[in-house]
């Protein structure tokens, strides 16, 4: 089994959507091995996503991951990584796909619900910085 990490981002935890993503996830046939809401500092938010730090929308980005709470999220599946991006949906919802989180809740390609990891090496690296093994079960 293969773990992902998951972020359901401030637009989602305002709207009080944290249920309806998880039942998505769950429907999906992954399970949620480790979860727990958080408020981002700056400093975190800054390194989660330093590898856009060159991007016109970073600042903004890290700006909306920490305007409110954050629910960051272990999923262990069969090939959870591609699964969980198949789930979300493409970043801009406008072209994501039929019954996708980023179709049914996302607001704009910033505010778009979610996170999940895009490759193995990163997955191990994210779920490094929010959880310590003995919070994965
Ligand atoms: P994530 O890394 O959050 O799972 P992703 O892998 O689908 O999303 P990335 O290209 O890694 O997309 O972009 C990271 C995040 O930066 C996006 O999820 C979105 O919140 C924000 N973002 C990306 N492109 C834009 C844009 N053009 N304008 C504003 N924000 C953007
Ligand atoms: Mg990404």
């Amino acid at each position: 089994l293969e773990r992902t990490f998951s972020i359901i981002k401030p637009d989602a935890t305002e709207r009080n959507l944290t249920g309806a993503v998880n039942a998505v996830i769950e429907a999906a046939g992954l399970r949620i091995v480790a979860q727990k809401r958080i408020r981002m500092t700056r400093q975190q938010a800054e390194t989660f996503y330093a590898v856009h730090k060159e991007r016109p929308f970073f600042g903004e980005l890290v700006d909306f991951m920490i305007s409110a709470p954050v629910v960051v999220q272990v999923l262990e599946g069969e090939n959870a990584i591609a699964k969980y991006r198949e789930v979300m949906g493409a970043t801009n919802p406008a072209n994501a796909a039929e019954g996708t989180i980023r179709k049914q809740f996302a607001k704009s390609v910033g505010e778009n619900s979610v996170h999940g990891s895009d490759a193995a090496e990163t997955a191990a690296v994210e779920i490094a910085q929010f959880f310590s093994g003995n919070e994965i079960v």
